[in-house]
């Protein structure tokens, strides 16, 4: 079986090998220096300025993404959310939950971002900007250089769900003046689920987080970062993910961050021009290294997925709601190969000449 998902993804087998032993008891000096690894390495892959703040949780992105509104954002905020597909959604219903008033900047999943059309958006009073770097559902790329510079701007904070964008798009947190980083650890990371990892910046940890809410007790961000400081989390993490990770982002770090992703990048340019020679359309908007859609004319997507799946187990990723008959999407994260590509551009190839 091979996985063209975009998380979980297909390991390396050192990662395998890490995750599949007896995880070691986590109060102890030895995962204390781990965990102070692990902030290091990773702050360092984002170009996070000093004095940021990480914390290491224990659930999948959307807890990350729910964890963030609920720790930065109140009820006298005003929140503006990129909502161009399901995770701007989600991001949406999050703020909603939280009685945040939220605007959204909507977009079809043909819709490339316009600019024009979002500078409507200026000095309107929005306290907030929330996005994801990468539209999974549709793979569509964020300029967030622009959106940085809007947010400095307008005085507004900047919360960037990089779930699917780290380690494949470049983040940089001091170049883009993001507030609020998250990622998770079945994405790039291409380690088991459960982890998420978020970097806060100091404005937001002085103004915001400081001050701890009482309302929150397992996601209460102050806990994490007040424990950190001894390398320690305030709970039971998900100790062999805690292991694996920290062998990934040393690997990283030695080989350079944007090595990794220009890895990632050419998967992408590999896998984008065998596309050109089959039967299926690109979208026209800005694309993300960590996936590309393709849509079906025919609107056999879900057939294409079974036939793939059934006679070759090559899976790739569905879609859901109004994209589900028109969509996939083929990953490009984890431990895959030019070789793969090419196999499965040919039974792209088989299956839509059927
Ligand atoms: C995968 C992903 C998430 C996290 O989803 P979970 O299922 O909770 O792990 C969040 N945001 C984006 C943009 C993603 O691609």
């Amino acid at each position: 079986m091979k996985l063209f998902t975009v998380g979980p993804v297909e390991m390396y087998p050192v990662s395998l090998q890490i995750e599949g032993s007896q995880p070691p008891y986590f109060r102890t000096k030895e995962f204390s220096t781990l965990m102070l690894d692990i902030e290091r390495w990773f702050l360092k892959s984002i170009h996070a300025p000093e004095n940021t703040s990480f914390i290491g949780l224990t659930c999948s992105g959307t807890g990350a993404m729910e964890s963030a509104v609920a720790n930065v954002l109140t009820e006298n905020d005003r929140a503006l959310v990129i909502d161009g597909g399901s995770f701007g959604s989600r991001f949406v219903q999050i703020c909603e939950r939280f009685r945040i008033p939220t605007e959204a900047y909507h977009l079809g999943y043909n819709d490339a971002f316009n600019k024009e059309r979002f500078l409507e958006y200026e000095g309107k009073g929005y306290t907030a900007l929330l996005v994801n770097a990468c539209e999974t559902s549709t793979g569509q790329k964020y300029d967030l250089d622009f959106l940085g510079e809007f947010c400095k701007r307008n005085n507004m904070l900047f919360i960037v769900d990089a779930v699917s964008a780290y380690l494949a798009d470049e983040i940089d947190m001091s170049r883009q003046g993001i507030d609020v980083l998250l990622t998770a650890s079945q994405k790039a990371l291409a380690l088991a689920p459960g982890v998420a990892l978020v970097a806060v910046s100091d404005r937001v940890y002085q103004q915001r987080i400081k001050e701890s809410r009482s309302d929150l007790y397992y996601f209460d961000y102050s806990a994490y970062i007040e424990n950190q400081k001894r390398g320690q989390p305030p709970f039971t993490s998900a100790v062999s993910t805690m292991l694996a990770l920290h062998q990934r982002l040393e690997d990283i770090d030695r080989r350079g961050v944007s090595a990794e992703r220009e890895r990632h990048a050419k998967r992408a340019e590999l896998f984008r021009s065998l596309a050109r020679d089959l039967p299926v359309e690109l979208p026209q908007y800005s694309l993300s290294n960590s996936c590309t859609p393709i849509r079906f004319p025919k609107n056999n997507a879900g057939s294409v997925f079974d036939y793939l799946k059934s006679r070759y187990e090559l899976i790739l990723t569905p879609s859901g709601g109004e994209l589900k008959d028109i969509q996939l999407r083929v990953g490009h994260l984890g431990n895959l190969c030019d070789d793969d590509y090419y196999l499965l551009a040919s039974k792209l190839q088989e299956v839509l000449m059927l």
